[in-house]
């Protein structure tokens, strides 16, 4: 394995060889639950965690394995854990943080289903979070305290396409010696690095671009290796002896792996929310084409913001693409790549008019989903964030008069005479 690859040859090869057994050239699917041991000796050190090995596809799997070690060289990770969804990653990634009675503070916006795990499910754990617009970072700083465990923000942010100054808000976490999680879904490795911006942990939806194409529903945490589990008594499961592993202490045994072993020996062995083979397997083909995909998703969302804000049927336009956006300047240093391919736009008309655009679009599906080949709509209002106070809708920029498009890999000027049609008829 090269650290030298460039971005593509990264995504077509790494964490895959040939298979030893058969040659087979692209990942087999290990469809199988168990792994014979080699004799008992062997099994009671897989078991004891001094050889690695497979025990278990609960745990660990050669065609999942592929997929982590193939994500952890895009992210600059020192290690990945995957799991059966963007959201169960979100878990992973806190589980070995938290315990009862400690905070994460989280940016205002995020997917809705995240805030709604943040402010309502993750307090069933006693755990909570605070939620802090963080383009302010004073606020963010002021909102951190004893027992704080972990910012949380999103790249590019659903469903506004606002972006985060990552390098700024991994400063604020780096003087409080609180570790940030980014969710990376929006803007994926190609977009952005956040572990090379100060990131310690990277979270994915791998339902969305990852795949690209509507396939498969996983996640993924990256761990960069980095943080000092040890360097305060703030993080136990990873610095203390865990009770839950005959009192071994992770940060000590596996250096730079803690997390990752930690997210294998104790999130996925007792929480099991594993990701299957065949996911991977999906997941696996559709990164292969990612660094191909990204630029045309990316190319076609600035031609069509471009041609909805001059539109006079349309009030506005977020896609931090545009120059006419407050994010343009830090998407233009922080993302010079592109802005992603999701954003919203606001239509004359309200409520009622974005109903009837959705209802009329032809070629853009009407789905709660983004990041496919697809160009897909949905009214976010009345369902990815129907659980959010209209407070929280506005400030997550998924207010009743806004439609969210995730705009495909299409012809741009398909898809704008789709919008063109639908526009005309929810202007009547
Ligand atoms: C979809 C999404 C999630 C949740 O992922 P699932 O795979 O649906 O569980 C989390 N964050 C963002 C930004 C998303 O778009």
């Amino acid at each position: 394995m090269s650290d030298n690859w460039g971005f593509d040859t990264t995504a077509i090869h790494a964490g895959a060889a040939p298979d030893p057994a058969t040659g087979a050239r692209q990942v087999p699917i290990y469809q199988t639950t168990a792994y014979v041991f080699k004799d008992a000796a062997h099994a009671a050190r897989l078991f004891g965690l001094q050889e690695v090995g497979y025990i278990y596809s609960r745990l660990t799997n050669p065609t999942v394995g592929a997929l982590q070690s193939r994500i952890a060289a895009m992210e600059g990770g020192a290690g990945a854990v995957c799991c059966s969804s963007g959201h169960a990653a979100q878990i992973m990634a806190l589980f070995p943080l938290m315990q009862p009675g400690c905070n994460i503070v989280a940016s205002t916006r995020l997917y809705g289903g995240t805030v709604t795990q943040f402010s309502q499910t993750i307090r069933r754990f006693g755990w909570s979070c605070k939620f802090v617009d963080l383009d302010d970072l004073d606020a963010v700083a002021a909102a951190i305290d004893d027992n704080t465990r972990a910012i949380f923000c999103e790249s590019i942010s659903n469903p506004g396409g606002y972006v985060t100054d990552i390098p700024a808000v991994a400063r604020v976490a780096d003087q409080a010696r609180v570790p940030l999680i980014v969710d990376n879904t929006l803007a994926t490795p190609y977009l952005c690095k956040p572990i090379e911006m100060g990131a310690t942990l990277v979270v994915h939806s791998l339902t969305k671009y990852m795949t690209g194409n509507g396939t498969v529903t996983g996640g993924v945490v990256v761990d960069s290796g980095k943080f000092d589990w040890s360097a305060s008594d703030k993080f136990p499961s990873l610095s203390a002896p865990e009770p839950a592993y005959h009192g071994l202490k992770f940060h000590e045994t596996f250096g730079n792996l803690a997390f990752t072993f930690h997210g294998i020996a104790i999130g996925l062995r007792d929480l099991g929310m594993t990701m299957n083979p065949q996911a991977a397997h999906y997941t696996l083909m559709g990164i292969e084409t990612l660094g191909l995909r990204m630029p045309r998703h990316v190319e076609n969302s600035q031609k069509i913001a471009e041609w909805l804000e001059k539109d006079p049927r349309v009030t506005s336009v977020t896609y931090a693409g545009l120059a006419s956006s407050p994010w343009h300047k830090t998407a233009e240093r922080v993302y010079p790549k592109g802005a992603g391919a999701l954003f919203t736009f606001a239509v004359k008309g309200g409520y009622d008019a974005c109903v009837k655009l959705v209802d009329n679009l032809k070629l853009f599906s009407h789905v709660a989903n983004l990041g496919d080949a697809r160009s897909l709509v949905i009214h976010s209002a009345s369902t990815t964030h129907s659980q959010l106070t209209p407070e929280q809708q506005k400030a997550a920029g998924a207010g009743p008069d806004v439609v969210r498009l995730s705009i495909g890999i299409e012809d741009a000027q398909d898809l704008i005479a789709d919008l063109d049609q639908a526009l005309a008829a929810a202007s009547n």
